[in-house]
């Protein structure tokens, strides 16, 4: 038991964020980070690293990721400042990714916190889409299906661009 609570403690410790895209990550950025086969032009922005390990699972996106960190939540007090948007617009400023695909979760929130975007990166002027409808609302992308989701990614429609 002491031994797996040793293993556990390292483990713990071990885990950190990426600098990148602040998904999870066992070193300073995370292995789809360091992928040279990733598509640089296309970026995937979710709201938990557990998101990129759903839309990872339909094995239809090739590009990159953007962890949020949440959702807006103003009943909960939870703003723009608190997810890692300002760190959105600063990497979307080289000019490297064209296309910027919103994955947020299928519920009120996560509408929000896409139609927030969709108004802070349109002026940027790449293409902005957004997941196909047809995923269950008001659930959590990483209970969909890997079907629904690699048919909400590649049914994606262009909301801006
Ligand atoms: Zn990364």
């Amino acid at each position: 038991m002491a031994r797996l609570a040793e293993v556990l403690t390292t483990v713990k410790a071990k885990v950190h964020f990426c600098s990148v895209c602040f998904n999870v990550a066992e070193s300073d950025t995370c292995r789809i980070c360091r992928d040279p086969r990733r598509d640089l032009t296309v970026l995937c922005v979710v709201e938990e690293p557990k998101d990129v390990v759903a839309v990872e699972r339909t094995r239809e996106f090739r590009g990159r990721y953007h962890v949020l960190g949440g959702a807006l939540n103003p009943m909960e007090g939870i703003g723009p400042a608190d997810l890692r948007t300002r760190e959105l617009v600063v990497r979307l400023g080289d000019g490297a990714v064209t296309e910027v695909v919103l994955a947020m979760d299928p519920n009120l929130e996560g509408e929000a916190t896409a139609a927030y975007l969709a108004r802070l990166l349109t002026p940027l002027g790449l293409t902005v889409t957004r997941l196909a409808s047809g995923l269950p609302v008001g659930g959590d992308l990483e209970y969909a299906d890997e079907i629904t989701l690699g048919r909400a990614l590649t049914g994606r429609r262009i909301l801006a661009g």
